[in-house]
């Protein structure tokens, strides 16, 4: 049960670990992206921005290249930076902008950068030339995304402007789609006039002489119902997480795909509530009757929403009946609801949050009105990473 539970991780050897931990299931995730490259035949850059989705960027990372990964995309220099020094040394794309005081610390990381406007483009040859070095630079095109990009008709121009810098080259081109999860009818039309437009885009590049390089559009909603945006990579990150969208796919079979998270903890304390006695902050829980409630260590502060107080059941040990978290979530403690069957349940049982057994992180974030990449990025630091299956 609780007993010894010893990992070696990044950060070395741990002693003793705290009954609150994620396990990660990398064989899963070797499972999602073997599967989803043999589906697309597309190269493939795998988002480990933001911790990996909060699964730890670096062990994800490990395990995407040694299953085919092609790329690794981050958020933040930092994030480039932590690859670096866990000593990857495959292809890392910076998704966002950085300040230009950032520059000098993309090239000694030797990241790929996204950029859109000449002043970005400017300001990355001259740091370039000044450093001796090249910059591999994706032209990022908005069609209809609008967060970054240039428009379709900026697109040429721009691509020219990196190819001609001495000290840059056009890596590739690419686009965000907005919608591209959904099957409604107006997002669908949406999705096929971005991937317009940005064909539209890379066919006019061509058409001036320039190689546009890796031509890269699919997210998740892109990879599961939109062929025609698959081009030469794909970017899929919650899909290979293992949350698949709602709709049904024709191009993906969903039960192929696994989620690689589950939360666990243990119970740490049982106690008997008697029928009317009230549980927790706020009293907004009250006995029907008498029954046996045990404590949870893991709370808001670990990152589990506060939400989902009186809102989520749990799976202790393999029982199949989940049963329900009750009162308010605490920042570190939470309560369960046993029921008065002595016999079952007890002190030290283990207990599954969300995935493995129980309902997973996408089902958890649909009962708060969420998606599942809050939900796993939400678990924090304070929880420790297992890695099962490396
Ligand atoms: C995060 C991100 C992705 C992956 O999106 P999913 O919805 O997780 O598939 C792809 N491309 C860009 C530019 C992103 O920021």
């Amino acid at each position: 049960m609780v007993a010894q539970l010893k990992e070696k991780r990044d950060t070395g050897i741990i002693k003793y670990m705290r009954a609150t931990r994620a396990v990660i299931n990398v064989d899963y995730l070797q499972k999602n992206i073997e599967y989803i490259k043999t589906v697309t035949g597309a190269m493939l850059c795998m988002p480990v921005k933001a911790d990996a989705y909060g699964h730890g960027a670096l062990p994800v990372a490990r395990a995407a290249l040694a299953s085919g990964a092609d790329y690794l995309a981050v958020a933040t220099v930092g994030e480039g930076e932590e690859l670096r020094n866990g000593k990857i040394d495959a292809p890392v794309l910076l998704l966002s902008i950085p300040l230009p005081g950032e520059i000098k610390a993309i090239i000694a990381a030797n990241m790929e950068v996204f950029a859109a406007d000449e002043d970005y483009i400017d300001a990355l040859q001259n740091s370039a030339a000044a450093e001796g070095a090249t910059i591999a630079v994706h032209l990022k095109i908005d069609t209809g995304m609008g967060r970054i990009g240039c428009t379709p008709a900026q697109a040429p121009d721009l691509a020219q402007k990196i190819s001609a810098g001495k000290n840059l080259g056009l890596a590739g081109c690419a686009t965000h789609l907005a919608a591209a999860d959904s099957l409604a009818a107006e997002d669908m039309a949406y999705t096929r006039m971005q991937l317009d437009a940005f064909t539209g885009a890379v066919e006019a590049i061509k058409a001036r002489g320039i190689d546009p390089g890796i031509v890269h559009a699919a997210n998740t909603g892109g990879v599961t119902f939109y062929k025609d945006s698959w081009f030469t990579m794909v970017r899929p990150g919650i899909l290979l997480y293992g949350y698949p969208p709602a709709s049904k796919s024709p191009l993906v079979d969903y039960a192929k795909i696994r989620p690689l998270m589950e939360l666990k903890t243990n119970i740490v304390y049982v106690k008997t509530v008697k029928k009317g006695q009230s549980v927790s902050y706020g009293r907004t829980w009250t006995a029907p009757a008498d029954t046996r409630v045990g404590t949870l260590p893991v709370g808001y502060g670990d990152g589990l929403s506060r939400q989902l107080s009186n809102q989520w059941s749990v799976r202790v040990g393999d029982d199949p009946v989940l049963r329900p978290l009750v009162g308010r979530i605490c920042m570190d403690q939470c309560m369960v609801d046993l029921g008065d069957d002595e016999a079952r349940f007890g002190r030290w049982d283990e207990v599954t949050l969300f995935g493995g057994g129980a309902p997973h992180a996408g089902v958890m974030a649909g009962r708060i009105n969420t998606i599942p990449y809050e939900i796993t990025c939400n678990i924090n630091k304070r929880v420790p990473r297992v890695y099962k299956g490396v």
